[in-house]
């Protein structure tokens, strides 16, 4: 400890969100160098480097082979995959002394399809697993919590290739089993969750979520086992209903009643229904967004869902990639005067109760109009009349309007029903540790990435994609396992086995101490040995901060021959004597 290049803080760092970024901090194992961009100091990159051992043991175990890309990449293939433009803001780009346009990766797809289509040839050479371990950078709209949304983060990336779908499917399975293994022996509580609305089927992508309060992302599961990143939630669609015997529609003054709350307040005092009181269910909800395309071009959406629920940005954002959503702004208000702000509905009711489309296809302000899946045929609902002050009753879908289709991004809540009919749903929150994907032939499309198969014909490759944050996963680690005190590492990862605390005065507890250190480094054990002139209250403090899994402290107890080995994680302590002092941490440790 005397000469480790570490440095404890009394004092957490301005800019700590989770408990995680703190710590590492605190103990000295990390120091930020700009926002999201952080430098790792040797008790970290000791962590660090563990993380990295485990995943690239598992990986070729399953017989993955490892390569190095740069992280400074050209621009034309990315160009000729479209990510240079679909990266958006979140690439980092940068031109060389002659002006050609460099990237700096975010993720390497591109670069391994064309060194696989730079050597193989033949189906023979499948299938074929490659990885690295690499940093990667994005311009994040957001970096935050320290290492776990990073701009510059370290990942382990993976790309299977193989001949044909079966092939792929194989691949897929083998990464996952690998990530099974690198997620158990992390020591981390995780879920296995779908990642994608399944376009492409069940299990073409699923990530593996570390369960956290503090996590970004919200998963549902369902007693059946269904489980999803909320993102990739598919409602179930309710059974449509009869048209006929429905009330007519009908237009209300409803002065006040601005929001869901006053309009339900408004309509059980005024306008209650025979059945049952009415709630913000009955109501619909119109949200206006301005859609951006990739060419730049706009284009007005609105969303149609029930009045009790909010859109989800994230799964808006995933509904309409790559496009991008932005609320609507007075501005956009004022250029499209048909929409009444806060009283937006389908139709307007002509004099004789016809309804007049506002939204939709056929609509005469031709403004795109989706409607949540629980909006289904047969329905009736309370929405805004396009008029100030004014709302329609017992307006009907499939008989007063219709959308242009449907759209999934309503919030999902707690008690929700599963899609797999099994029940309610229950809400928790993880940190993404890793995602497997089955690209299929998109990028080796794009990037003519062909074998001959058996028959001699020219055939394309299908790839898979596959990450781990590697660095993510030291602060997700730190986040599961810390307390009050400090860090408390898995001994799979921590940056020592033992830390010998010499305590007190005399020239024989430093001496014993490091005797014992010796002695334990002879029988393989790590040991960082507290040799520092400090008082027992800071050695003890520091030794918690630093969350290594086990402390030896060496002090009072010599008098008698005695020493006490700690777990940090549990705070029990036991006395040994200092005699079996090896074989007792040898026992400790689990050797
Ligand atoms: P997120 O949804 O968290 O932004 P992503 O889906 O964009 O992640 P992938 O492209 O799937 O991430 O990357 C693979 C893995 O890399 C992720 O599962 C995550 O563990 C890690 N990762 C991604 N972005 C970051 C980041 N900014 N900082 C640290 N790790 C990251
Ligand atoms: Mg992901």
């Amino acid at each position: 400890m005397s000469s480790l290049f570490v440095r404890t803080l009394r004092e957490d760092p301005a800019d700590a969100e989770v408990p995680s970024h703190r710590w590492l901090v605190r103990a000295g194992y990390i120091r930020r160098a700009a926002p999201g961009i952080y430098s790792w100091l040797p008790l970290g990159l000791s962590v660090l480097q563990k993380v990295e051992a485990i995943v690239r043991e598992e990986m070729n175990r399953i017989g993955a082979q490892e390569v190095h890309f740069p992280a400074l990449l050209p621009r034309e293939p990315y160009e000729q995959t479209n990510r240079w433009t679909e990266y958006g803001d979140n690439l980092f780009t940068l031109a060389d002394r002659k002006g050609n346009d460099l990237l700096l990766g975010p993720t390497h797809e591109e670069m391994f399809t064309l060194l696989v289509k730079d050597l193989y040839r033949s189906y023979k050479d499948l299938p074929l697993s490659l990885y690295q371990i690499q940093t990667k950078y994005r311009d994040e709209a957001r970096p935050r919590a320290g290492l776990l949304r990073g701009r510059e983060f370290i990942m382990k990336d993976s790309y299977s290739f193989d001949i044909d779908d079966a092939g792929l499917e194989a691949s897929y399975q083998a990464h996952r089993e690998a990530y099974i293994r690198i997620f158990d022996r992390l020591g981390f509580d995780y879920a296995i969750v779908q990642a994608d609305a399944g376009a492409m089927g069940g299990s073409a992508s699923e990530e593996f979520l570390a369960v956290a309060e503090n996590g970004e992302d919200t998963f549902v599961r369902s007693p059946g086992g269904y489980a999803a990143n909320v993102e990739a939630v598919v409602t179930p669609a309710p059974e449509p209903l009869p048209i006929e015997g429905q009330p007519d529609a009908h237009v209300e003054g409803t002065p006040d009643a601005a929001t869901i709350d006053a309009l339900v307040e408004l309509s059980n005092r005024d306008l209650p229904r025979a059945d049952r009181p009415w709630t913000g269910a009955d109501t619909l909800k119109n949200v206006l967004f301005m859609l951006r395309h990739l060419d730049g071009t706009t284009e007005p959406l609105v969303v149609g869902l029930p009045g009790d629920r909010e859109v989800d940005p994230k799964r808006l954002e995933v509904a309409v990639a790559p496009a991008e959503a932005t609320p609507f702004t007075d501005e956009d208000f004022a250029a499209n005067p048909l929409l009444v702000k806060g009283y937006i509905g389908p139709v307007t009711l002509g004099g004789d109760g016809s309804a007049q489309p506002v939204l939709g296809e056929e609509g005469t302000t031709k403004v795109r109009y989706l409607l949540d899946p629980r909006v289904v045929a047969g329905t009736r609902w309370i929405t805004g009349a396009n008029e100030p002050g004014k709302h329609v009753y017992d307006l009907v879908v499939g008989r007063d309007f219709s959308a242009d289709g449907t759209i999934d991004v309503a919030e999902v809540r707690e008690g929700d029903p599963a899609p797999d009919g099994s029940g309610p749903m229950s809400l928790s929150r993880g940190i993404e540790m890793g995602h497997i994907f089955q690209l299929g032939r998109k990028y080796a499309e794009a990037l003519g990435l062909k074998v001959l198969d058996q028959n001699g014909k020219l055939v394309t490759v299908t790839m898979g994609s596959y990450g781990v944050g590697v660095s993510r996963a030291v602060a997700a680690i730190a986040e599961g396992t810390c307390d009050e005190k400090g860090l408390s590492w898995p001994r799979e990862v921590a940056p020592f086995d033992v830390m010998v605390l010499a305590t007190g005065k005399g020239d024989e507890i430093a001496a014993a101490a490091a005797q014992l250190a010796d002695d334990l480094d002879v029988a393989d054990v790590s040991v960082l040995l507290d040799d520092r002139t400090a008082s027992p209250g800071v050695k003890f403090a520091d030794a918690e901060v630093l969350g290594i899994p086990t402390s030896i402290v060496v002090g009072r107890g010599l008098a008698d021959g005695n020493i006490e080995i700690r777990d940090r994680r549990t705070g029990m302590a036991r006395t040994v004597a200092l005699a079996d002092g090896v074989g007792e941490v040898l026992r400790e440790i689990g050797r």
